[in-house]
């Protein structure tokens, strides 16, 4: 299952991050694209409308950034610098998955056979002067998660 959206700018981007976090509890979420394809934004859009009141920037260097929210437990992770997939096994990854949490990582790429298969999968283009997103269900829970997202 998948749908398509043009996100004309970045008001735009932060708004379906709104719009997504109404439908996402929980799970993991997958976010691809090139640098500066406006995953961080979109997951900004996500953590802010769950009431974040202060900046949300890329946990480059520390990898994974906890927001304990009113609702909900998010956790961005952004494995570009990852050397190693093995490293996630030394941050506790695990702990992390095993929670009644919300996943939101960026370059999963990077932690290939150290991550699950995702609920949810997110990919960015750039098209002309915005971003087309691309979200594919691909569990169970992810298709209901798209099921209650609009069109
Ligand atoms: P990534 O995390 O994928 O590297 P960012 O979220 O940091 O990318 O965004 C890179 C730039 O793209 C930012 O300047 C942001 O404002 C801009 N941007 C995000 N979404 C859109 C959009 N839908 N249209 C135009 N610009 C956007
Ligand atoms: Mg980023």
């Amino acid at each position: 299952m998948k749908k398509s959206y043009f996100l004309a700018d970045e008001a735009a981007q932060l708004a379906l991050g709104a719009q997504l976090a109404n439908v996402l509890h929980q799970g993991v979420v997958f976010l691809e694209g090139d640098l500066g394809a406006g995953k961080t934004t979109l997951v900004r859009g996500i953590i802010q409308a769950l009431g974040h009141q202060g900046a949300v920037k890329s946990p480059t260097y520390t990898l994974v950034e906890p927001y304990l929210l009113a609702e909900r437990q998010v956790y961005h992770f952004d494995l570009y610098r990852l050397a190693d997939p093995e490293e996630l096994e030394y941050i506790g990854i695990r702990d992390y998955l095993q929670q009644e949490a919300l996943c939101l990582i960026e370059w999963p790429q990077k932690g290939q056979g150290f991550l699950p298969q995702p609920d949810v999968l997110l990919t960015l283009h750039v098209q002309s002067s915005g971003r087309l997103l691309e979200i594919q269900a691909l569990t169970e829970s992810g298709r209901s998660v798209l099921t209650h997202l609009m069109d």
